[in-house]
């Protein structure tokens, strides 16, 4: 199914703060809902959030056939009897648009059922995630089952807390799995040439114990590695111990994370710099990039990576904007990593890089479907027909380097 690319900006999850609220009366940290008992129409749920989400899909949402049949909109107040989402204007419509909704149904089916187990108030295993690992433990980042498995998270045994735990861990994990050195993106298939010597300089530091030595200079270096994610949303809001997943993948690297970009902070709020331990530091910062770039003394491909989560580059409305900061990208010849929500989504972006910057870029990891996508889907209550993965697909690039001969020789 194609997805229209349009209202695609409200389509991602704001906060994630919800999940971990213990704030709600209604909850209160005992059991509200068994497990036999999470499906509720949503204006009749016992959850109060769920019932506002009614309320907004009354609202702001779309009735599917008035849409199709350039009817006078009047919004979905009709509740399907089988998703318990609020699907159509009224009960003629939803008879008239049933096939169509069937496949989307399924998908709100579950959702429902799913948004009711998180707020049920039973005890969440599956959110114990594992400390420290050792120096020498073994991980495989092949692909969730198995980063689970050699982590050590407890046992993820239904499908239903692989989607609740992939959907906080994606941001982390998607990270990890271009950097590590069990990465599922391989050199000759989605890995390029050019791709290699970019995520090997990274590995290098990564990796100390690979001792890489160079004209009898040591190249070992124990520096900060510096993710500069531009156009922070959701990532930024996520719990700082989710973060924590990731720095624990590499015991000896110290992280500074960038969150940059006008929503990496509630509006009015000021720039700050945490850490959560001795080996993991935020900066939250609402400028946009091209103005933070000013305050960064230096970028060296060897410790410092961007990464874009589903930036929307090609759409019209923020094509022109989001120039002087891929620029700016560019000439740090820096590795950046890119997500989209969908197929349609991340070929509008890849089609305006190529058109904007071409000439300019390297291809580092060719675009492809992100083993370490979120499980659950995202929709869009605007218009229900919408769902999305967070980063569904991945794709890499890296500002051209002019002085290629003079490496090619070195290397
Ligand atoms: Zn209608
Ligand atoms: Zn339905």
């Amino acid at each position: 199914m194609a997805l229209k690319p349009v209202i695609t900006t409200q389509v991602r999850p704001i906060s994630f703060k919800g999940l971990f609220s213990k704030t709600e009366p209604e909850q209160d940290s005992k059991l509200v809902l068994t497990q036999d008992n999470l499906f509720h129409p949503l204006s009749a749920s016992p959850i109060k959030e769920l019932r506002d989400r009614a309320a907004i899909i009354n609202k702001y949402g779309v009735c599917p056939v008035c849409d199709n049949d350039g009817h006078e909109h009047h919004h979905p107040v009709f509740e399907c009897p089988d998703c318990g989402y609020p699907t159509h204007c009224s009960k003629d419509h939803y008879l008239e648009g049933r096939d169509a909704h069937q496949h989307v149904c399924s998908i709100l089916r579950q959702q429902n059922e799913d948004d009711h187990d998180l707020r049920s108030g039973r005890t969440m295993t599956e959110f114990e995630f594992p400390s420290s690992q050792s120096f020498d433990e073994t991980v495989n980042m092949g692909n969730w089952d198995v980063y689970f498995y050699t982590r050590s998270f407890p046992s993820m045994d239904s499908d239903r807390s692989m989607r609740h735990v992939s959907k906080l861990l994606t941001y982390p994990a998607t990270v990890a799995s271009v950097l590590h050195e069990s990465s599922p993106y391989q050199f000759g298939k989605e890995v390029t040439v050019e791709g290699i010597r970019s995520i090997s300089a990274l590995r290098a530091t990564l990796y100390p114990k690979n001792e890489v030595i160079k004209n009898g200079v040591n190249l070992i270096r124990s520096e900060m590695i510096n993710i500069f994610i531009v156009g922070a949303r959701a990532e930024a809001s996520l719990p700082p111990h989710i973060w924590l997943q990731l720095a624990y993948l590499f015991p000896r690297s110290p992280f500074h994370i960038h969150f940059v970009g006008p929503d990496a902070l509630p509006p009015n709020a000021t720039p700050y710099t945490t850490s959560v331990n001795e080996r993991l530091m935020f900066t939250y910062d609402n400028s946009y990039y091209h103005d933070y770039h000013e305050k960064i003394e230096k970028f060296d491909p060897y410790t410092d990576l961007f990464f874009f989560f589903s930036p929307g580059i090609g759409h019209d409305a923020a094509r022109d904007g989001w120039k002087p900061t891929i620029q700016k990208a560019l000439e740090t010849k820096c590795a950046m990593f890119l997500t989209g929500y969908d197929q349609s989504d991340m070929g509008n972006d890849v089609e305006a890089v190529e058109q904007d910057y071409s000439g300019e870029f390297d291809y580092v990891i060719h675009p492809t479907e992100n083993v370490f996508r979120s499980l659950k889907h995202d929709t869009n209550l605007m218009d229900l027909r919408q769902n999305i993965f967070a980063n569904w697909g991945i794709w890499a690039i890296r500002g051209k380097r002019y002085d290629v001969t003079a490496q090619d020789s070195e290397d």
